[in-house]
């Protein structure tokens, strides 16, 4: 038999092209439609825990499981997994609809909640405790902990363990009604304390826990460990492939006892009904990013300690962030398709993210020129009172996008950094005495520079124009080795441009010297914001969410902090590519 092995794609080495070929999960997918294991079906969910924002690891795993159903003619579920009321808010639930409906995918009406399953894992809990298979603990947390062994040890046996079922039966319905106060009983699997995998060794099933919870209320003051509930919840779904990170890999055995246990005795003609569904777990490499923080814990101390501007602050790598930047959920999806799925843990580069985004982008992002860092231009030789409008092409990569006007008049503003006094060897931009041309304008040739008596700063530029290159050309096919971008100065819209920068100044933000603080690697210089600057007026009434190019600058994106009158950008990315350099090396 032809061993299923992982494909080589981004995720082995960081830089190849993606191979579209079936990953090792669709493989196995199509085998089992092959051999008709589940009767044809095609079965996913996706899982989440609403203690937070979803992030772009989520989406890996989102367009993985939306994604597989899509293209096997399966379904896929949203269930949120709300075991632990602790932690789990109205406020994530919502957000995480959000964001999966925002990324393109849609469960239709198969939205759950395991809190929806709690009275059912409760009965099969009771059937596990009547066939001796689980019993009610007195140790405390930490008592349990010491019982529990080590890799190199194994453990005790609980005191408590060989209670009757009767016993146990009564104990667990008293845990029920609240008769214990919170940890003072748990209800354990029975299994092995001697088993090499620790998370065999009589795991915890229920708690107690007088918490209320975000979907059921008061109901329940005990509450089903994840690793009890989590392959109930898929069997009750029917899941046939159920997708899960490889951490969860060493509890695959765990599941799997849990589900047998449930099944020991059940079976066509039996009194406790026909056997419950044994979905099949498959665990694949969570995805990581340079220059990111991804776990859940992280990004909640970042917003709780406003660190940044909320679960939407455009450097954070959620999904809210990244749509707030103006990353297009496209883009996500693409990324998500290139980096692919594998079995080994492994970094991704985030200039592929940017790539993919920037790919995107070109094809569908209006032009306009927007000044960043103005510097003024007083072309002296323009009759003062004229404006003229020129043609400007809306995206070269597309003529279906047409054409728009841009006025020009006598004072411009251009790029503070298209403009050196002494300008070095490489520097081919604007200097006294030499020629350049305005996109979509004239040739100017600066003629004299006004400085700030005191300070030495450059304050104006005075230049002259040539009427004779009016669009760009000149008739006696004069070179000019440099085009700027310009605004008109009467006409331009003042707006706020906020460039990011990589939230974390480290590749690897959780290395520290000597394991200091992460937060230490936060990068301080990860916003900067420029007030004024100008943008041509065909932008002034856009809608937040609106993307444009900058362009020789960048993507920008209007912020919802946009008011009438007072427009912001936020930079989505740069345009320089160095992942599509790095890709084109490689050949
Ligand atoms: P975190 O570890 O960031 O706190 P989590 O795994 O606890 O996240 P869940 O809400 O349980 O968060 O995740 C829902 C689903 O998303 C799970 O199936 C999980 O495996 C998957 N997932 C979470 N993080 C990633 C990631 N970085 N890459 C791929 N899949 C992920
Ligand atoms: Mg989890």
């Amino acid at each position: 038999m032809a061993k299923i092995h992982d494909r080589v794609d981004a995720n082995s080495d960081g830089a190849t092209t993606p191979a579209r070929s079936l990953d090792f999960i669709r493989t196995i997918v199509t085998e089992d439609l092959r051999t008709n294991k589940w009767g044809g079906r095609v079965q996913t969910r996706f899982p989440p825990e609403p203690n937070g924002y979803l992030h772009i690891g989520h989406a890996k795993s989102i367009c993985l499981n939306f994604g597989i159903a899509k293209q096997f003619g399966g379904m896929c579920n949203l269930r949120f997994d709300d075991t632990n009321p602790t932690a789990e808010e109205e406020e994530y639930v919502q957000s995480i609809q959000h964001d999966v409906k925002w990324l393109g995918w849609d469960w239709e009406d198969r939205l759950y909640f395991a809190s929806d399953y709690f009275e059912q894992m409760y009965q099969w809990a009771v059937e596990l405790i009547k066939k001796e298979k689980a019993y009610v603990c007195d140790l405390r947390a930490d008592e349990t902990s010491q019982h529990r062994g080590t890799l190199t040890k194994q453990g005790n046996d609980s005191p408590y363990r060989n209670r009757t079922a009767a016993e146990n039966l009564d104990l667990f319905e008293r845990m029920r009604k609240g008769e214990f106060s919170d940890g003072a009983k748990t209800l354990r699997a029975k299994i092995d304390m001697a088993h090499a995998n620790m998370n065999m060794r009589d795991p915890v099933m229920y708690r107690i826990l007088h918490a209320t919870h975000h979907n059921t209320g008061d109901k329940w003051c005990i509450y089903p460990m994840y690793d009890w509930a989590h392959g109930l919840e898929d069997s009750i779904e029917g899941i046939t492939h159920s997708i899960c990170t490889l951490e969860f890999e060493d509890h695959r055995p765990l599941y799997d006892w849990f589900i047998d246990a449930i099944n020991e005795g059940r079976g066509p003609g039996s009194p406790q009904g026909e056997k419950v569904h044994h979905p099949q777990q498959i665990e694949f490499a969570r995805l990581e990013l340079t220059y990111t923080v991804m776990s859940k814990r992280k990004l909640l101390e970042l917003v709780k300690g406003k660190y940044v501007n909320g679960w939407d602050d455009p450097r954070l790598p959620t999904i809210s962030g990244l749509r707030r930047r103006g990353v297009p959920p496209e883009a996500i999806r693409e990324f998500c398709d290139r980096i692919g799925v594998a079995k080994f843990n492994s970094t991704i580069d985030v200039q592929l993210l940017e790539h993919c985004i920037r790919d995107y982008l070109n094809k569908t992002a209006m032009r306009v020129m927007a000044v960043l860092r103005p510097l003024k231009v007083i072309i002296d030789n323009y009759p003062g009172g004229q404006v003229e409008e020129l043609d400007a092409i809306n995206n070269p990569e597309d003529a279906s996008m047409g054409t728009r006007k841009v006025p020009f008049s006598q004072v411009l503003y251009i790029e503070r950094d298209d403009f050196r006094e002494d300008p070095p060897k490489q520097f081919f931009r604007l200097a006294p005495g030499r020629e350049v041309r305005l996109r979509y304008g004239y040739f100017i040739t600066c003629k004299s520079v006004v400085k700030d008596p005191k300070t030495g700063e450059v304050t104006e530029l005075h230049c002259t124009y040539d009427p004779a290159t009016r669009g760009g050309d000149s008739p006696d096919g004069r070179k000019v080795k440099a085009t700027l971008h310009w605004v008109s100065a009467s006409h331009a819209v003042q707006v706020e441009v906020r460039l990011y920068d990589h939230l974390f100044s480290k590749e690897n933000p959780n290395e520290t010297p000597d394991g200091g603080d992460w937060k230490s690697n936060l990068n301080p210089n990860s916003l900067d914001s420029l007030i004024p600057a100008y943008i041509e007026p065909s932008v002034a009434s856009a809608a937040p969410g609106s993307r444009y190019q900058f362009e020789r600058v960048g993507y920008f994106c209007v912020d919802l902090d946009s008011t009438i009158g007072k427009l912001v950008f936020n930079r989505i990315v740069t345009l320089k590519d160095t992942w599509a350099k790095i890709e084109k090396k490689q050949g």
